[in-house]
């Protein structure tokens, strides 16, 4: 296994949670390069980018020279969107995408009362309350009015906002970042709106993108990610794809943790010798905003029905329906969040189950 990081073993989703605990990088570490090497019975090689493919000789190259392979599995991650913001100041802006930028951003906090987050989606709302758990006044400025609004409905977005807001999250929405200038230690941000802010810090939460370039310069079929099948193999025999930079069936993006495992199991499967399809379950998404918890399943693409609100006892519960009823997805915050269980299980029996893995 060759990393550019050090190959620390870290829960990624805690790197927007672990601020509230004070935790620092080394404490989210649980174990070290050289202790998974030794549990894994693998080589791990740390601090190593992998610089090219060479499919048709089946090697790749690094800075310390190149390694022959049987079998490929390219598990890259994704790039922070470059905010590509004018100012003296935007080159002080973080994004928080491994342990290392964690490291960074706490020391940036250090003494910081306000920092400002641009975006306001899951990952952004989830570094807000992150901050004010960690005694720091977010401000959060995204362009849509309301938070989550790629995510939920609308009503959704705005319960979150109301309650991050009573506990101290100041909003700017309808509005972007025009530019970040910085004047001792102070970061001066100008809104397109006109507004000025005067901050400690400014994340950036502007999403994602899959790293497809290796792959790309490789001759590997792309898209928005790695082109994979559903074995998991890419376009090229030998060489499969998963996680972050991964493009699977019908063209979805699965950029988080269990259908990573899922993929990595299945395609751990195929590579020991037995052939097996990777089948997602149905799997809600969670915005870990303990103020506010919300909970969303995004109905497929395809499917054809629409978003209605079923209120029971002032609890509201957002339900994506089609033309016979059926639930496709469902979208809860709040008290209403508890429910995810058995709007998964409603969900899941319109669906044929997927074979035992
Ligand atoms: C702040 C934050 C909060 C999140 N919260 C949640 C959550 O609550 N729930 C959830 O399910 N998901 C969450 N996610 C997403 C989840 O962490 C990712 O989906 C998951 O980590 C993807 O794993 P991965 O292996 O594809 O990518 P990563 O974990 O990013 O690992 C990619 C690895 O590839 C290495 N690499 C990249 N390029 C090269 C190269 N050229 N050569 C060698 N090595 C290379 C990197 O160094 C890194 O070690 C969150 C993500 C973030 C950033």
């Amino acid at each position: 296994m060759i990393s550019a990081d050090d190959g620390a073993q870290y829960s990624k989703p805690m790197l927007s949670t672990a601020l509230a605990q004070k935790k620092t990088a080394s404490q989210l570490a649980n174990s070290s390069a050289q202790d998974m090497s030794k549990r894994l019975n693998v080589a791990v090689i740390p601090h190593q980018r992998v610089l090219s493919l060479a499919p048709q000789s089946r090697t790749i190259s690094t800075s310390i020279g190149e390694f022959s392979y049987g079998d490929l599995v390219l598990a890259l991650g994704a790039d922070p969107i470059p905010s590509k913001l004018q100012g003296d100041g935007a080159d002080q802006i973080l994004s928080v995408n491994d342990l290392a930028d964690y490291s960074r951003l706490r020391a940036k906090l250090e003494g910081a009362r306000r920092v400002l987050i641009i975006g306001g989606g899951l990952i952004g709302c989830e570094f807000a309350n992150d901050l004010l758990a960690g005694g720091i006044v977010p401000l959060v400025v995204d362009p849509n009015p309301t938070p989550l609004a790629k995510l939920t409905p609308e009503a959704i977005g705005n319960s979150l906002k109301d309650e991050l807001e009573r506990a101290g999250v100041i909003w700017h929405l309808n509005t972007k970042v025009d530019r970040v200038n910085l004047k001792q230690n102070q970061l001066t941000v100008m809104l397109t709106n006109g507004l000025k802010l005067e901050v400690d810090g400014v994340i950036s939460a502007i999403g994602l993108t899959p790293r497809t370039e290796l792959a790309k310069v490789a001759g590997i079929a792309t898209a928005q990610g790695i082109l994979v099948d559903a074995y998991g193999e890419t376009s090229v025999p030998g060489i499969f794809a998963l996680g972050d930079c991964a493009e699977y069936l019908d063209g979805r993006l699965m950029p988080y943790v269990r259908p990573t495992l899922i993929a990595a199991r299945s395609i751990a499967a195929t590579l020991a010798g037995t052939l097996t399809q990777i089948h997602f379950p149905i799997m809600p998404i969670t915005v870990k905003t303990p103020t506010h918890p919300v909970v969303v399943l995004r109905p497929g693409l395809s499917v054809k029905g629409e978003w209605s609100v079923f209120r029971e006892l002032d609890i509201e519960h957002w339900l994506f329906r089609d033309d016979d009823n059926r639930l496709h997805g469902f979208a809860v915050s709040g008290t209403s969040a508890k429910s995810h269980p058995s709007l998964t299980r409603e969900v899941g029996s319109a669906y044929p189950k997927p074979p035992a893995a």
